[in-house]
């Protein structure tokens, strides 16, 4: 059901490309972000005043990388005292130039594996404050909002971080009549993301909101990161045969029979090597007391949702497969309360027509949006 993901294949066989450059302008200072496809090494800077026949520039030699399609060889500017940037193929790589109306002090610094910041400061050198910083820059790299990163005061309202299970290569479960699960949970984080804004107050992150791989690890460390108050994984079910049907939802512990631990086993076959008994950070999680909210939300959750919808289809054997508990890799990291809820069976032909029409969808996520209120809601009362 899980697709083998060859790593290696992936970044070795050609160039890095350069594949966005974004200017961050304030009045007197310029951050200028280059995002590349690969990490590159050996970028030299090097700065050179105005001339009689030449504006001010910096020029960036980049080895091993090309230009992607995406980005324009000549790129205006035309503030921040930039006044274009141009990106010239030389032999082995690219040269960036950065032309300037004047002098500029000039700073870079890696961000993450495949990206750094070019710093365009005026002659003194005091940086623009209302300028995105590096650490803004690189949460925005991984989904997170910089007008949200901007405000450095404590957070009035709770963060929820919604993960769309699988993505990208990574398509999850397939139904019997071709559903991907990567696709289910995706339409379903978005419809619960819409309603939590509409309805709730409070902020929501998605760890993906397109068809795109994001590793296990990441969505958690994003949610760590944001100091998230509660991580909702939403993925759909499958079981070996095409009787297995109905809903469940999960928190983060001990598998509870061998029905959980196969769905874990399934759910964490990206994370490769991964064993639960090697890891370090089980152990302090499951003595970090997130354990109980957990278990609360995730009944919550089964409750509210298996309720909803057996009000809203009669006549449908809505199965109620109850709370489980399973080692999921995608929470053992994480420090808050999080449950993966898992909608329905693809596996089932009942259970996978429903999961693809709007009105279940619609539905299943209202649902969800109800038992995170009551549960916030009992948060507070505590
Ligand atoms: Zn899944």
């Amino acid at each position: 059901m899980i697709m083998v993901f060859i790593a290696m294949f992936l970044g070795v066989l050609h160039a890095a490309e350069l594949e966005k450059v974004r200017v961050f302008a304030g009045e007197t200072h310029a951050r200028i972000l280059v995002l590349n496809s690969d990490a590159i090494q050996d970028v030299q800077t090097r700065s050179s005043p105005p001339t009689a026949s030449a504006p001010a520039r910096v020029t960036l030699h980049l080895p091993g990388v090309q230009r992607s399609e995406s980005v324009p060889a000549k790129i205006t500017i035309g503030k921040s005292g930039i006044q274009q940037i141009q990106i010239v193929d030389v032999g082995d790589g690219i040269q960036f130039t950065i032309e300037l109306d004047e002098a500029r002090t000039v700073t870079t610094r890696e961000l993450g594996d495949s990206a750094f910041l070019i710093d365009l400061l005026p002659r003194n050198g005091i940086p623009d404050e209302s300028l995105p910083t590096a650490e803004h820059i690189e949460a925005w790299l991984n989904g997170v909002s910089l007008s949200r990163m901007a405000k450095n005061t404590p957070r009035s309202r709770k963060l929820i971080v919604l993960d769309a299970g699988h993505g990208g290569f990574d398509h999850g479960a397939i139904g019997t009549k071709g559903t991907r699960e990567a696709d289910i949970a995706l339409e379903l984080a978005r419809r619960t993301a819409s309603l939590l804004r509409q309805r709730l107050n409070v902020d929501v992150i998605m760890t993906r909101n397109r068809d795109i791989f994001i590793p296990l690890r990441d969505r958690a460390a994003l949610a760590n990161r944001e100091r998230a108050d509660l991580f909702l994984s939403i993925h759909a079910n499958a079981a070996p045969n095409n009787v297995a049907k109905g809903i469940e939802t999960y928190s983060l512990a001990s598998a509870t029979d061998a029905n959980a631990a196969r769905v874990a086993a399934r759910e964490n076959a990206m994370a490769k090597g991964w064993s639960d008994k090697s890891d370090p950070l089980l152990g302090r999680l499951l003595a970090a007391g997130t354990d109980r909210l957990s278990r609360e939300l995730a009944f919550e959750v089964q409750r509210t949702v298996v309720d909803h919808l057996r009000s809203v289809y009669p006549d449908a054997d809505v199965v109620d497969l109850g709370t489980k508990t399973a080692l999921f890799y995608v929470l053992v990291s994480i420090r808050m309360p999080a449950i993966p809820f898992e909608a329905s069976f693809v596996s089932n032909p009942d259970d996978e027509s429903r999961l693809r029409a709007p009105h279940f969808q619609h539905a299943t996520s209202t649902a969800i949006v109800d038992a995170v209120e009551a549960w916030l809601g009992r948060q507070k009362e505590n």
